[in-house]
């Protein structure tokens, strides 16, 4: 939503859309991985923040079946309709709230019908979860509405259960539980296996920007699958279920593996660790240390992941190249996406553009600043 919407205004689009006034609103945040790259699908560690764009949702209750649903963000707001009980995969963004309503169904919880309209600052696709902001602002818009007995960690599972099956989409847990569970200046460590988490405060020192790229390869999905089936396949010769069961005393077991599969399982491997140092780091407000761990994970992911592209290491090394800046890395699922940098939270307003300038003067043409976050401290 733009920052001049007024509530009023908000009650008054969904008016517009449904000639009434909707009787809950809820949002959630999309969210920014700060550290632990494709470790999410090997059991391991991940530490995503909140960013400051929301989703938000406005519901109101139907008598009948019906579902009626308009986004300012999708279909030049045009509703879109779907029966309880009859959700099925269209391909577009309905898909999301009917992976919703199914998911809701499938665990046994009686789903009312409802008018929805949805507004959003998140930008879509850009690798900051608006999906997940979506999932999120919805279910806890009709937690709110029908009294269901869901907590913050359920809420997640439900939102990736909705795309892994309606909308089709292979995701790990680390969105849903970031936009549930983090808010703006909380990070939140979690273990994706065991899904325990720890909200560590982000320092009043530290600055984060992220610049997105504007690049996105239509093969990312593709490369995506193969990168996973890679894990899986290193994990698979050596005999461990997953890469985070790689324990520290079998590491020299990595030298064993063909390429490209010692490089891939390599890249987990320090990841998971790298999420473990960055917590601890961010725990003592070590923005120095953070930032390295920030730069060799980038380093990590071009080289022992490959899943970088040119015009994201252009933006990478434009940060570095800027005074104040601690470490920058490729954040997301990669081949293309976006930056996230770690800076002082010095007030330095200009360091965000000079960075995108540079970048585009570097092979980054189509360089964007998405999220400006932190406070002077
Ligand atoms: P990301 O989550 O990184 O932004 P995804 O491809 O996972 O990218 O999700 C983007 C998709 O989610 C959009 O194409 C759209 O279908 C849906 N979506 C997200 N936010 C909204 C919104 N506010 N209104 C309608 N659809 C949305
Ligand atoms: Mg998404």
């Amino acid at each position: 939503m733009a920052a001049t919407t007024t509530e009023a205004e908000a009650g008054s689009d969904f008016r517009e859309r449904f000639g009434r006034n909707f009787e809950r609103a809820a949002q959630a945040p999309g969210r920014v991985n700060l550290i632990g790259e494709h470790t999410d699908y090997n059991g391991g560690f991940v530490l995503p923040t909140a960013i400051p764009q929301k989703t938000r949702a406005e519901v109101a209750r139907r008598s009948d079946r019906r579902v009626r649903a308009a986004s300012a963000e999708a279909d030049r707001g045009r509703i879109s309709e779907f029966v309880l009980g009859e959700e099925t995969r269209r391909g577009a963004w309905i898909d999301y709230i009917q992976g919703v309503t199914a998911e809701l169904a499938r665990r046994g919880l009686a789903v009312p019908g409802f008018d929805l309209w949805i507004q959003s600052a998140v930008p879509l696709g850009s690798g900051l979860s608006s999906s997940a902001a979506l999932e999120v602002s919805v279910l806890r818009a009709l937690r709110d509405l029908a009294g269901f007995p869901l907590d913050d960690v359920t809420l997640a599972l439900v939102g990736q259960r909705a795309e892994n099956d309606l909308v089709g989409a292979p995701v790990g847990i680390m969105d849903q539980m970031a936009s549930s569970l983090a808010d703006v200046g909380v990070a939140l460590f979690l273990d994706t296996r065991s899904l325990a988490s720890e909200r560590i405060p982000i320092p009043r020192g530290a600055g984060l920007l992220v610049v997105d790229s504007g690049v996105r390869h239509d093969h990312a999905s593709g490369d995506y699958r193969r990168r996973r089936a890679e894990c899986e396949d290193a994990a698979r010769r050596l005999g461990v279920r997953e890469l985070r069961d790689l324990t520290v005393e079998r590491r020299p077991d990595l030298e064993r593996l063909p390429e490209p599969l010692r490089r891939r399982a390599r890249h987990v491997v320090t990841e998971n660790e790298r999420v473990i140092e960055a917590s601890a780091a961010l725990r003592r407000s070590d923005l120095p240390l953070l930032g390295r761990l920030f730069d060799a994970s980038h380093e990590s992911q071009r080289d022992d992941f490959e899943v970088s592209v040119p015009a994201v290491d252009a933006i990478v090394a434009a940060a570095r190249a800027e005074p104040g800046v601690f470490g920058a890395r490729l954040t997301g699922g990669g081949f293309g996406g976006s930056v996230v940098v770690l800076a002082g939270a010095d007030g330095d307003a200009d360091r965000g553009p000079r960075i995108v300038e540079r970048a585009a003067r570097a092979g980054a043409p189509a360089a964007r600043l998405v999220v400006v976050s932190g406070e002077k401290g």
